[in-house]
């Protein structure tokens, strides 16, 4: 039923014939296997699977979320070159802007996660790559791509997306104009926070681009986690399934706490992005953001946080137990102003029983409020 996980580096040619053959096999991006760098039966059924999920083209492995975000930003942008990127984007990914893409010449500018077709305002001649991430990372602002997509088109430059929110189950890239997708599958691909994986996604124009960026810089992954990916891949659709309706409950609960000044869930009616969620993403995954009201202290937050049972503290999500995690959206936005004065949280609603995990955020509020 399943690939087998093939550990290799040399894969041998029964003649000298054979080896001529592969490497213009190779050169003409015929698929095969030829090296152990170039991929394996095991990585290329991941590869295919993710593609297809997807409606893209080919994709590619790297060996975390991360890399695969700096593979498709290298690959598609060259010095003198101007990106855009979202005010909300991850963390890491603002920093390949600031610093990494910096150095090499290309200026990145941040722009409001809630422009549209506005986004042609901040082009410029030079802008090449329009970066998405939808919705966006701890705030979740729902980004309206379609539009976003046929501005930048108009102007020749190309869009790349981060996609780990929606995975390639519940957002399909390729049919609202991205042109390169990622996808930290350490996330849900995975599932159950045992392995690191990143993977780009690209259409038949962008693939040549991305496939030399991917080779020539040596990117690869360990077959025993592209394996596990695989293993994630096969439950994926259920365990969306219950994290979406776990992620809603708990977010609809939290919401009606009276410390509560906002939830950022964009499956949520009365979230600024619901509209836009609803017209382009099939699902929602487990993973929100709260706010609390000013006056509340970061010490009654930690309260609540620290003494839960069933959610652990720790950096990541989209694994199969529950997790929280202090937020601090102010920190890392400097194209737009955060409005919210009170301290704010996220929560990755896990597999357990949606009942367990309310009773246990009930529980964390009435330490909030002891602590105030
Ligand atoms: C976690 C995350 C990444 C990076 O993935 P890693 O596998 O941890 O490197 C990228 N983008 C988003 C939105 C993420 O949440």
């Amino acid at each position: 039923m399943n690939p087998p996980v093939y550990h290799a580096s040399t894969v041998l040619s029964p003649s000298v014939d054979d080896w001529e053959r592969k490497k213009k096999a190779r050169a003409a991006d015929e698929q095969g296997v030829y090296y152990g760098r170039f991929g394996t039966p095991t990585t290329q059924a991941l590869e295919e699977a993710i593609a297809a999920l997807e409606g893209g083209y080919r994709s590619a492995v790297y060996p975390s979320g991360l890399a695969a975000c700096h593979g498709a930003l290298m690959a598609l942008v060259a010095s003198g070159d101007h990106v855009l990127m979202p005010d909300c984007v991850y963390g890491p990914t603002r920093a390949l802007g600031t610093r990494l893409l910096k150095r090499f010449g290309v200026e990145t500018t941040f722009y409001d996660p809630l422009a549209g077709a506005e986004i042609a305002m901040l082009m410029r001649p030079n802008t090449r790559l329009v970066f998405v991430e939808s919705p966006g990372s701890i705030t979740f602002e729902v980004q309206d791509i379609p539009a976003i997509a046929a501005e930048a088109h108009k102007r020749g430059a190309l869009v790349a997306m981060d996609n780990t929110w929606g995975t390639p189950l519940y957002f399909k890239s390729f049919a609202h104009g991205v042109d390169v997708s990622v996808q930290a599958a350490t996330k849900y691909v995975v599932g159950h926070s045992d392995a690191m994986l990143g993977i780009v996604t690209c259409t038949k124009e962008t693939w040549p681009r991305v496939r030399a960026y991917t080779h020539e810089t040596g990117q690869t992954a360990g077959p025993d986690d592209v394996y596990l990916a695989q293993r994630g891949l096969r439950t994926m659709a259920v365990r969306l399934k219950r994290h979406w309706e776990n992620g809603v409950a708990l977010a609809e609960w939290v919401a009606k706490q009276p410390e509560v000044e906002r939830v950022m869930h964009p499956a949520l009616p009365g979230d600024p992005g619901h509209a836009l969620w609803k017209r382009d993403f099939l699902g929602a995954c487990g993973l929100f953001g709260v706010v609390l009201k000013e006056g509340v202290r970061e010490a009654a937050l930690a309260a609540l946080l620290d003494g839960l049972d069933l959610y652990g503290i720790g950096a990541s999500w989209g694994g199969y137990e529950s997790l929280v995690m202090p937020i601090h959206p102010a920190e890392v936005r400097t194209a737009t102003v955060w409005p919210h004065k009170g301290p704010a949280f996220r929560i990755h609603a896990g597999l357990e029983s949606a009942e367990d995990l309310i009773r246990d955020l009930d529980a964390g509020f009435a330490r909030l409020r002891a602590a105030r």
